[in-house]
């Protein structure tokens, strides 16, 4: 399960403080050292980590928290609540644009799971009686192609190409013309991704956006590279401005650190979570869920 070491650790922390009728300043201080360690062992960004301890602080420090009849659900309450602020507070729902189609631009790098969550953010969109198309713009891997031809046949949703000879700027206007003739309302991209962040990969990216101003530009991220993940979406986010993040392979993420950094870091929401291989392991990102979750 995601998260395991974190949640446990925090679990027991939080077990010694809950069952206290009184609770003292001294109390969350140890608390938090306690919390501080568990979140840099998570791989959580360290001012991010020395900032919400310090918020927490704060607020449980407060006599109304230490003096209420409850004082350690109240400070593990705090925890959560700021947590759950961490992660964005609120859902960050896709923004679809009141005149179809909605264009949404998957970006990332090579092996973050861009070409897995095109095809499962379609399947999603079908579910909700949308009529997606997708677009193969990744001209560069050799099966990229191919892959999400066959993820199409799949979800018997139509799949757009023209080939590894033209270029993805070409392929993306010609495929949102051909959405419109065709009456799809969601056209998703699959723009290339390189092993790296380099120049020739951002400028392409950037005449795509340019080119067709999709709604939404979707960075998909592996959770498992932890703050590598975090640094790679500051990285798109400043050349791009991306609209939302999908963080892929949580499946396998036992530590956290790149779900509880990534918006605290880059400003950029969380919009959806990857489960596992399978096309509907996918879920939208429920920052409270997740800091339940977390802290159990
Ligand atoms: P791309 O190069 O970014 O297009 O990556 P792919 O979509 O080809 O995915 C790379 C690998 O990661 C494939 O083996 C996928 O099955 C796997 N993968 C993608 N998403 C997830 C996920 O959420 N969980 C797990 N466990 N594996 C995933």
């Amino acid at each position: 399960m995601a998260f395991e070491g974190l949640a446990g650790r925090l679990q027991e922390t939080f077990n010694k403080l809950r069952g206290k009728g009184k609770v003292s300043e001294e109390d969350v201080n140890q608390m938090m050292r306690e919390v501080r360690l568990a979140l840099l062992e998570a791989d959580v960004n360290f001012k991010v980590v020395k900032d919400f301890v310090s918020r927490v602080k704060e607020r449980a420090i407060g006599q109304e928290v230490l003096k209420s009849l409850t004082p350690g659900q109240q400070v593990i309450k705090v925890v959560n609540e700021e947590l759950t602020q961490l992660m964005g507070g609120t859902q960050s729902k896709l923004n679809m644009s009141p005149k179809p189609p909605t264009i949404i631009m998957m970006v990332g790098l090579q092996g973050a799971g861009k070409t897995t969550h095109t095809g499962k953010l379609s399947k999603y969109l079908q579910k909700q009686n949308k009529q997606p198309l997708l677009i193969a713009a990744d001209i560069y891997r050799p099966a990229a192609i191919k892959q999400l031809q066959v993820l199409g046949e799949q979800l018997k949703i139509p799949v757009f190409s023209m080939g590894n000879e033209v270029s993805p700027v070409e392929i993306a206007k010609k495929g949102i013309e051909y959405a419109k003739a065709e009456n799809r309302d969601v056209v998703i991209i699959d723009t290339a991704g390189r092993l790296h962040i380099d120049e020739t990969l951002m400028n392409e990216l950037l005449q795509i956006r340019d080119e067709v101003k999709p709604h939404e530009i979707l960075l998909v991220v592996d959770a498992m590279t932890g703050q590598d993940a975090v640094n790679v979406a500051n990285s798109f986010h400043e050349t791009l401005s991306l609209t939302g993040v999908i963080l892929t392979k949580l499946d396998g993420d036992t530590r956290g650190g790149a779900a509880i950094s990534v918006k605290a870091v880059t400003g950029c929401p969380i919009k959806f979570v990857g489960m596992g291989e399978k096309l509907d392991q996918i879920e939208p990102f429920y920052p409270d869920r997740m800091a339940s979750r977390i802290l159990g």
